[in-house]
């Protein structure tokens, strides 16, 4: 079967206010990014250099950065639907050492697709006036873009650049840009190169 992909825009350049953005890193951990664990998504390590390009620059202008990180304990009711994953402690959950966190970062746990669902970071982004969020990361059809719909519809600014997330193939990814375009009004950028902060 054949499908077309529908249209969906895709800017070069975008301004935001370092003070009122934050960058949330999604899931960039060993078991999905890393060649070993237990459910790698291979375009993933594409994605490592542009990601830390990003929350370099995000740094040195002042932007906070935040980290979901995808949380699950004994016998979570999604192993029936992935198999074990990101269990808490073990190696495949740990952020992987290329993006690791820095002092002042903050690691909001999560153990759905939705990095708000049972969260505290949409009190913690307000608390630090927080309006404009640039997501990457992974997987952009599943955790990417619940999270990205998530933090639309809590009236958030979202930005994507598209060479920040990874899917498990074409369709996917296509899909995901498209809702996040059409569906929840994200600005999609071509690259981090383009996310400028002010
Ligand atoms: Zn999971």
């Amino acid at each position: 079967m054949m499908v077309e992909v529908p249209e969906y825009r895709v800017v070069e350049r975008v301004e935001l206010p370092a003070r009122e953005t934050a960058v949330i890193v999604v899931d960039m951990q060993n078991d999905f990014v890393h060649p070993e664990g237990a459910l790698f998504v291979p375009s993933s390590r594409e994605t490592i250099e542009p990601i830390k390009r990003l929350l370099e620059k995000a740094r040195r202008a002042g932007a906070r950065v935040f980290y979901t990180q995808d949380t699950h304990y004994d016998d979570d009711p999604e192993y029936r639907i992935w198999g074990e994953h990101v269990k808490h402690g073990t190696w495949g959950w740990r952020i992987i050492d290329e993006l690791e966190p820095k002092p002042g970062d903050i690691v909001v746990m999560k153990t759905r697709y939705d990095g708000f669902y049972g969260t505290p970071l949409d009190d913690l982004l307000k608390v630090y006036g927080i309006r404009n969020l640039v997501v990457v990361g992974t997987v952009a059809n599943i955790c990417v873009l619940h999270t990205v719909a998530s933090a639309a519809l809590r009236w958030y600014r979202v930005v994507v650049p598209v060479d920040g997330i990874s899917a498990l193939n074409d369709f996917d990814m296509h899909a995901a840009l498209r809702q996040i375009d059409f569906l929840y009004k994200g600005t999609l950028v071509k690259s981090v190169e383009g996310v400028v902060f002010t």
